[in-house]
C-alpha cells in the first residue's frame, strides 16, 4: 500500500507530495517546492533516496524545488507530459517564474527529463496511471496510484480551474474534466496542487468549468 504526505509550500501555497512505500527506502516527489521540509520528512521516516520527480505541469510553483532535488540526487528522473512541458522547465517566461516575485526558475540542463507514457512503474507491483488532461496548461496531467489522484491545478476543491495563463485552453479543459468524470465511483482521494484534499465521489466537477465558480490566480 502506498503512503503519501502533503507538504504545503510557504511561498506559493502549492502542495508538494511525497509518495512512499512501507518496505522501500526510496520515495517519489510530486511537484517539489520548499525542499527542507522534504528532507526533514524523509529523515524522520527512514527514507534515503529520491527515485524521481513527477510533475503535474510545468508552472514554477510546482517545480521550483527541482534543482535542489538534483543537487542531492543527480540521477533522479523528472517526468513531464510532453515536449511543451519539457520546454517550461528551461524557460522562466514559460513557467511564469519571470513574472513572479522570485528569482527566475530554470531547471539544470543536466536534468534527466522524461516524457510520461500512460503508466509508470514506481516500485515493484505499484504502477502509476497517467491521465493527460490539458486545459489549465498544455502539459497538465492527473496521476493515479492506488486510490490517490494527484490533479495539480486541473482540479482544486471548490474552485474554477484557471485557463487564462499561457497554454491554457477552456475547451480542452472541458474534455479533461470529462476524463475525470469517468473516475467517479472508484473511491478516489484527490490530492490537488493547492488547498485541501477531498473525495472525488460526490464532488461536482462542473465547478471546475463553471464560469460563475470562484477562481484564484494559481
Ligand atoms: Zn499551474
Amino acid at each position: 500500500m502506498i503512503q503519501f504526505a502533503r507538504l504545503v509550500n510557504t511561498q506559493f501555497t502549492s502542495n508538494t507530495y511525497i509518495l512512499s512505500k512501507e518496505d522501500e527506502k526510496a520515495v517519489w516527489l510530486v511537484d517539489p517546492g520548499d525542499i527542507q521540509p522534504v528532507w526533514q520528512w524523509m529523515q524522520a521516516h527512514g527514507k534515503s533516496e529520491v527515485l524521481g520527480v513527477l510533475l503535474t505541469h510545468g508552472h514554477f510553483d510546482h517545480l521550483y524545488g527541482i534543482n535542489k532535488v538534483l543537487e542531492e540526487y543527480p540521477q533522479c528522473s523528472i517526468y513531464v507530459a510532453n515536449e511543451y512541458g519539457k520546454s517550461l522547465l528551461f524557460d522562466a517566461r514559460k513557467n511564469n517564474s519571470y513574472y513572479a516575485p522570485i528569482e527566475d526558475i530554470v531547471v539544470s540542463s543536466a536534468a534527466d527529463v522524461r516524457l510520461y507514457n500512460n503508466s509508470l512503474a514506481l516500485w515493484p507491483n505499484v504502477t502509476l496511471k497517467v491521465l493527460f488532461t490539458p486545459g489549465h496548461s498544455e502539459d497538465s496531467v492527473c496521476l493515479q496510484v492506488d486510490n490517490l489522484l494527484f490533479t495539480g491545478d486541473t482540479l482544486i476543491h471548490n474552485l474554477r480551474t484557471v485557463t487564462k495563463l499561457r497554454g491554457g485552453d477552456t475547451l480542452k479543459l472541458k474534455d479533461s474534466i470529462e476524463i475525470l468524470r469517468t473516475l467517479l465511483g472508484q473511491g478516489l482521494h484527490v490530492c490537488p496542487g493547492h488547498n485541501e484534499e477531498f473525495e472525488l465521489d460526490g464532488y461536482d466537477l462542473r465547478k471546475a468549468i463553471n464560469a460563475k465558480a470562484p477562481v484564484k490566480d494559481l
